[in-house]
């Protein structure tokens, strides 16, 4: 009888034993699989973000050189290399008015803990667009502007006269940008217009020789330089308060207080005030180059580009 009890007491435990071991299995596969969806989920957002910002900064810096598609595909496989992405990783597609470019990137990534739940590897991919256009609104124009002409980056063109005769009666090249008079046309050839000015809008010319407030704010803009030596067209730096952003518009003879139809923006270096009092002209080089930093803009695949252009993701 005695006996009898003790055998049904280790059948007992045995099978407690069991029950224990095939818990803490299940705890185990539990366990093993929250692991595998920190460590190798982890792995796939950390790999899908490197491959995002690798086909982001491809794509930024291939739409720089559209239309050309050659100089894009390169610069764009230049760009996934150097972030780590390889050729083989990569696709890149132009679109056919070559204003844009995609980037594409696929990666294959071992999980190390998943393969438990019979999972050996997951796929990432990532995509970016991004456009080229020419500059279509933008903040900060100093207050002259250029009938649009053929202009050749790195020529010297004048900006404003110191005579009508380019322009019409009354007219020497200025702008009245948000008011008319020489206090307002002095502060933003000195700061630039903080409003924005957009390609399409007509703007109000400013009459007036004004050489005083035009000595002055050339003279200012030009101290603003930080760089030394100080920049010239040969050697500049794109942010420097001596590069103007200068509305381009429809030529027209213009008489008195009269509007212009913006057309687009170039950028010029501002070489200075040329010739004294009454005579004096001022006049810059025109470049090509992104808009400074510190502006805001907008660009447009069909604008006509006067130069000043840019790129943006777009996608
Ligand atoms: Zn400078």
């Amino acid at each position: 009888m005695i006996k009898k009890f003790f055998s049904v007491l280790v059948n007992l435990k045995n099978k407690e034993d069991g029950a224990v071991i095939a818990l803490a299995s299940a705890a185990l596969v539990v366990i093993l699989g929250l692991t595998a969806l920190v460590v190798d989920v982890g792995a796939l957002v950390l790999e899908k973000t490197r491959l995002s910002n690798a086909c982001d900064a491809a794509a930024l810096a291939a739409a720089r050189e559209l239309p050309s598609s050659t100089a894009a595909e390169l610069k764009a496989l230049r760009y996934l290399e150097y972030n780590g992405v390889s050729p083989q990783e990569a696709a890149v597609t132009i679109n056919e008015d070559h204003n844009s470019i995609t980037v594409e990137a696929t990666r294959t990534v071992n999980y190390t803990f998943a393969r438990v739940l019979g999972l050996s590897s997951g796929t990432v991919s990532a995509r970016s667009t991004a456009v080229f256009g020419a500059v279509s609104s933008v903040t900060g124009i100093v207050p002259f502007g250029i009938p649009e002409q053929p202009l050749v980056f790195g020529q010297e063109y004048q900006l404003k006269a110191g005579s009508h005769d380019d322009y019409g009666p009354g007219n020497y090249g200025a702008l009245a940008l948000e008011m008319p008079g020489a206090k307002s046309y002095r502060n933003n050839l000195m700061y630039g217009y903080d409003g924005v000015i957009s390609v399409g809008d007509w703007v109000e010319t400013e009459p007036g020789n004004m050489s005083g407030p035009t000595e002055e704010g050339v003279k200012y803009r030009i101290s603003q330089c930080p760089h030394t030596p100080r920049c010239t067209i040969d050697n500049y730096h794109r942010d420097c308060p001596m590069v103007m952003i200068v509305p381009i518009y429809d030529p027209t003879v213009l008489n008195g207080r009269d509007k212009v139809h913006i057309v687009g923006f170039g950028a010029f270096l501002l070489k200075g005030v040329e010739g004294q009092g009454k005579k004096s002209c001022v006049t810059g080089y025109f470049l090509e180059m992104n808009p400074p930093e510190g502006l805001n803009y907008t660009i447009d695949p069909n604008q006509t580009d006067y130069g000043l252009h840019g790129t943006k993701l777009i996608e």
